[in-house]
């Protein structure tokens, strides 16, 4: 009750420091000296250290990557636990009805970009460290909060700082989700391409990011085929044709998803090739066929290509055919594969691999990053579940998914926070906003965990 008393006290503060970082327009920009990320992420990080210095708190700037908040008693025996928050932010967007680098309230909710991805989490981690220390709880570990400054941009921050300062043995980000993540699937990214003589279809094109599914595609049909194949798809629900001067337009509408939960779509791209599969091209349809195996329109999972991999954790491998145009006589394409921790980036390549060859199928390019997991025994899993537990009286599991978090390069780290399921905060999006009491809620369960996990026994209740 004390620590709730205490921060709800301190409600004004963190507001007062909220509206400053919001005022920061901490979008990547051009870098200068000491300002990688450009100079308002360097003005976040300026904001936020000072504010953490006047609270007495030690403070490092790690160049203008990242800054850290030590709480560190001399009677404690080395950091333990580690927050990591971020004080980028992605670009305002279209269709505000608030202003978006201003902190607006209205309604219980604080309007503004970056509120709830993430700067008011990391205002609920400052204050939380502070009513640590302002109630004299003892610790017999320390507690680190990082503060990056290039989440939204691939996470170069983190990388730098590895390069200079220690993770904390655990650490946690609240950079997604309520009740926890201890899984993200691995993910690679492919090109490939296979030849495509000239016949009947002129071009194909779909899909614009590799990540998503593609919600539309279009074949351009030459003139001579253009009756032919207007009668043969002009039946079919998702195609729309459209006749431009003598060249025939094939235009497939899907639905759009993330590439980490591809069945909520309909991919547009497998559902042309799956019409066009059914028409004599004049040669194109040995491309056309080799992609409908591989890709069969509706399948998501893999099976065709021999990827179907799944496990108990982390659920069943999904793979999307994103993007495909065609350039001098060859069929290019894109696709996006997250694969269970069981698998490995090597093991893909390998399957893939294998499925393609008899197909002539070539890959040009392969990326991606080896799965993420800390196990749901592990201290901090277990710590922080309890905590969110006892907070809201429910019980609470792990959750797996196939995107990735601030934390996925990070040994033993988890994502715990700020969203709750069935609420969207349109991170990302328009009017972005948190929930007045869940900033100050958020605080307190920061607490509490550094509490679980660092206090002294005496103190840990
Ligand atoms: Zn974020």
């Amino acid at each position: 009750m004390e620590l709730e008393k205490f921060i709800d006290g301190c409600r004004g503060e963190m507001t007062a420091l909220l509206s400053e970082l919001v005022k920061c327009k901490s979008v990547r920009a051009e870098q200068g000296s000491g300002m990688p990320f450009g100079k308002e992420a360097k003005r976040a990080l300026d904001v936020m250290l000072s504010k953490a210095e006047e609270l007495g708190f030690s403070v490092k700037n790690v160049d203008g990557y990242c800054g850290c908040v030590d709480y560190l008693p001399d009677e404690a025996d080395g950091i333990k636990l580690g927050i990591l928050a971020h004080l980028d932010v992605v670009p305002e967007g279209e269709g505000w009805t608030m202003p978006a680098f201003e902190l607006s309230e209205k309604d219980g909710k604080f309007y503004g970009r970056g509120v709830t991805d993430d700067k008011g989490p990391a205002v609920a981690a400052l204050y939380a460290l502070y009513a640590v220390k302002s109630l004299g709880i003892k610790l017999k570990s320390g507690v680190r909060l990082i503060f990056g400054t290039d989440e939204e941009n691939g996470s170069s921050d983190i990388e730098y700082y590895l390069t200079k300062e220690k993770m904390p043995p655990m650490t946690f980000t609240p950079d997604a989700q309520y009740p926890l993540i201890n899984c993200e699937k691995g993910m690679v990214r492919v090109e490939f391409s296979l030849p495509f003589p000239s016949g009947a279809i002129k071009s194909i094109s779909g899909g614009q990011v590799i990540n998503a599914v593609p919600s539309s595609a279009r074949a351009v049909v030459n003139a001579e085929f253009s009756e032919k194949i207007k009668a043969a798809v002009s039946e079919h629900k998702n195609i729309v044709t459209e006749q431009q001067g003598d060249e025939l337009v094939i235009n497939f509408n899907g639905i759009s998803a993330h590439a980490s939960t591809p069945e909520g779509g309909i991919n547009a791209v497998t559902g042309l090739l799956n019409a066009l599969s059914k028409i004599d091209l004049s040669g194109q349809n040995e491309a056309i066929n080799a992609l409908c195996k591989l890709f069969p329109f509706g399948e998501t999972n893999g099976a065709s290509l021999r990827l179907d991999i799944c496990d108990e954790i982390s659920g069943g491998l999904t793979e999307v055919l994103s993007i495909i145009e065609t350039k001098d006589e060859q069929l290019c394409c894109k696709m996006d594969i997250r694969f269970p921790i069981c698998s490995s980036k090597q093991q893909i390549h390998e399957r893939l691999s294998a499925a393609f060859e008899p197909y002539g199928i070539s890959i040009i390019s392969y990326t991606g990053v080896e799965p993420h997991y800390t196990d749901s025994d592990s201290e901090l899993v277990k710590a922080l579940l309890s905590v969110y537990e006892e907070f809201y009286g429910k019980k609470a599991e792990c959750i797996a998914i196939g995107g990735g978090t601030y934390v996925h390069e990070i040994d033993g780290g988890v994502a715990f926070g700020p969203e709750h399921d069935g609420t969207d905060y349109k991170i990302h999006g328009a009017d972005e906003f948190l929930p007045i009491n869940e900033f100050t809620e958020n605080a307190v369960i920061f607490a509490k965990s550094m509490i679980k996990l660092c206090a002294q026994e005496e103190d840990s209740q």
